[in-house]
Parts: C-alpha cells; sequence; structure tokens
C-alpha cells in the first residue's frame, strides 16, 4: 500500500490566465485510515473549466478553494483499502474529490461509480461526471427542444457541446456548433452528425448564421458569453430559450465587466434565459445516467475525451480548457486503474 501521496495545492489565486506557481504539486504522506474511511487509487482527473472559478474568490455557486488546501476535481479510482462497510477493495468510486494520487477520504462527496461492459471507464467518467448530465438536463429541461426547431450550440466540440447538438438532433432540431478551427468544426458535422458548424476563429459568427439560419435560433445554448453569444442573442425568435451553461470566454478577465444587459430586446422577443448549475438536478442524475449510457450502447451519441497523461502536469494541462487546446472532454490519466 502506498504511504505516501502526489497532490496539487492551491497556493495563489491566479490573475489572469493561471501561471506556475499558482499551484503546487507535493509529495506527502498518507494519513492512516480510520473507522469509516477508503484509501482511493485515482485513475482519472477531470479538468473544468470551473477550475479557474473555484481558485478564485469570485461569486460562486459553492465555496473557492482555500489557499494552501488540495485543489477541487473530480476524480474516479479504485478503493484499495477499506475501513467503511460498502467501499470494498477492487471498487470503482467516483465523486468531487482532491488532484491527488491518493485520497483517505469519508465518501463524501463521492459514490460508487458503474462498470459497463463495451464502455471504457475514461468513457463512461468523461461522459457522466459531468458533462453528459449538464448537456442532457441543459437542452432538455431548460431548452425544451422541438422538431424542427434551430439549436446554436457555442463550445461545440467540447466536452458539454458535443453531446448537447447529438442530443438536439435525436431531439429533431436543425443544429448548428459554434467551435474553434476547421479539425472541430469538420468533427462536428462530419462525426457526430450536426447540421453546420461556424469555426468563429475564421468565420464571421453573424453573418454565416444569417447564410445557414436565416429563420432565426429558438435555442441557444450558451457557453462561451462575449461576442459570440451576442452576435447568436441577435438572431434568436420570439419565445426562444437560453440555457445559460457557461462563460468561458471571461473566466480569465481581470476588468470584472459584466457583459452589458440587453433588457428591451430581450423583452420584445419574450426571450427566457436560465443560468443553471448541473448540481441542480443532483435528485435526478440517474435519469440522465440511463439515458446517456443507453445512447452510447446505441450508438447514438458518441462522446470524445482528450485524455492526457501525468498528474505532475495537471497545472499544464488545465490551462488548454481557455486557449481552445483540449479536443474533446479534457481527462488526466493518473493511474492505470
Ligand atoms: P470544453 O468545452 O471541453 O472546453 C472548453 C472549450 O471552450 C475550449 O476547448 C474552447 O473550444 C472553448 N473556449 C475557451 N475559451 C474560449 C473563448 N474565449 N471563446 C470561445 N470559445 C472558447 O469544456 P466543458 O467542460 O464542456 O465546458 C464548456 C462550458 O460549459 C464552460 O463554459 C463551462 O464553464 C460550462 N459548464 C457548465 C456547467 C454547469 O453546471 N453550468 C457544467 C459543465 C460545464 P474552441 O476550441 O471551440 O474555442
Amino acid at each position: 500500500m502506498a504511504e505516501t501521496r502526489q497532490v496539487w495545492r492551491l497556493a495563489k489565486r491566479p490573475v489572469g490566465d493561471i501561471r506556475d506557481g499558482d499551484l503546487v504539486f507535493r509529495d506527502e504522506p498518507l494519513p492512516e485510515l480510520q473507522e469509516g474511511q477508503f484509501l482511493l487509487k485515482v485513475g482519472y482527473l477531470s479538468l473544468d473549466p470551473t477550475n479557474r472559478i473555484w481558485m478564485s474568490d469570485m461569486e460562486q455557486y459553492m465555496p473557492p478553494v482555500e489557499l494552501g488546501a488540495p485543489m477541487r476535481g473530480g476524480v474516479v479510482g479504485r478503493v484499495v483499502a477499506s475501513r467503511k462497510p460498502g467501499y470494498e477493495p477492487g471498487m470503482l468510486v467516483a465523486g468531487f474529490s482532491e488532484w491527488a494520487s491518493h485520497i483517505v477520504t469519508d465518501g463524501t462527496g463521492m459514490g460508487p461509480f458503474p462498470e459497463i461492459p463495451g464502455l471504457s471507464v475514461a468513457q463512461l467518467f468523461g461522459t457522466l461526471a459531468a458533462v453528459g448530465p449538464t448537456a442532457y438536463f441543459g437542452l432538455l429541461d431548460i431548452g425544451q427542444p422541438k422538431p424542427g426547431e434551430t439549436l446554436v450550440v457555442s463550445a461545440a466540440a467540447g466536452g458539454v457541446g458535443q453531446i448537447v447538438g447529438q442530443i438536439g438532433k435525436l431531439k429533431g432540431c436543425k443544429v448548428i456548433g459554434i467551435a474553434g478551427g476547421a479539425d472541430k468544426c469538420r468533427y462536428i458535422t462530419q462525426e457526430l452528425g450536426f447540421d453546420h458548424a461556424i469555426d468563429y476563429k475564421s468565420q464571421d459568427v453573424g453573418a454565416e448564421l444569417d447564410r445557414i439560419a436565416p429563420e432565426g435560433v429558438d435555442i441557444n445554448f450558451e457557453q462561451v458569453g462575449g461576442k459570440i453569444m451576442s452576435a447568436v442573442l441577435d438572431r434568436m425568435k420570439v419565445f426562444g430559450r437560453v440555457p445559460l451553461c457557461g462563460m468561458i470566454s471571461g473566466y480569465n478577465a481581470t476588468d470584472g465587466e459584466e457583459e452589458p444587459g440587453r433588457w428591451t430586446m430581450l423583452l420584445m422577443r419574450r426571450l427566457t434565459i436560465r443560468g443553471f448549475i448541473v448540481s441542480d438536478f443532483a435528485d435526478r442524475f440517474p435519469e440522465a445516467y440511463q439515458a446517456l449510457i443507453g445512447w452510447m450502447l446505441e450508438g447514438k451519441v458518441k462522446t470524445r475525451q482528450d485524455v492526457r497523461p501525468g498528474l505532475d502536469k495537471a497545472d499544464e494541462h488545465v490551462k488548454l480548457l481557455y486557449s481552445g487546446g483540449n479536443f474533446g472532454k479534457l481527462l488526466v490519466q493518473v493511474a492505470d486503474i
């Protein structure tokens, strides 16, 4: 059994982009297992845009990570020793925990994770925790898609976006994805079946929307904010819906400026805009898991993971999210499990 573990701790709150020294990587002794605890060997760490929010002390939906504390993150791993009934060695367990190689825990925020023949741990973890439920509830509950409607999704080749577009197709929508670069645009149309892609890095988003969706937009699944959001909002139909999922273009901003309000237009078009955090739907996660696993096994929803080796490089890997360097749900492979 391991006697030490490797862990990332938050040393400084980043200003702007995450920089060397904001996080520190350490070898630490493993605490002795107490009654009611188990030891988890981490297999994969999920890196998510919200990590940058947790590193800051801006207003947010859960407490920021405290300075000096282990960096918070989603993990999946295998129990290697246990003094907690129901958590036997060999079991897969996932949940909110720490950027670490091993975790001694009483299981708060964690739970057993399924093993499904035909789906790898990376595929399943990279879909269910928690980009898949985000796409599922954001689109179906808030977006309310109907056959024939036009759905636009930004950050379309990423963890959430790729799933939103495919569920939109299953619901009979015309799906337009906005992504950065030709490879991502080719992927979402040719591999995932989106109707159109707009490469915001080389095309004018507004002009492209006018060309491919002259009818206007019923649902804008918003993940980016800024100019891309403005271009889509300008083209919303009356009674359009906006699941407000993320605003990644502003996560590293230092000017603290918010998007300008456009209240008169929102009123005239009677738009419904609802911000949401996937945990708002936690009591219905089993419904999303069942649907997503079913679609994956039937080949109706494909999910792509971008798996990077090495916990020791996690501080570099996480930066990929804010530059578009990831292609699919970003995971770190910490160990073979
Ligand atoms: P992701 O899409 O896999 O990765 C982030 C992507 O955002 C990048 O690959 C990049 O794609 C795009 N991006 C980054 N900076 C950008 C910018 N300045 N302008 C335009 N695009 C930019 O990450 P994800 O986990 O699926 O998250 C996507 C969004 O959903 C984020 O805003 C995240 O905060 C949000 N989210 C919300 C919830 C919730 O509960 N509300 C849960 C999960 C995620 P390109 O190469 O295409 O630029």
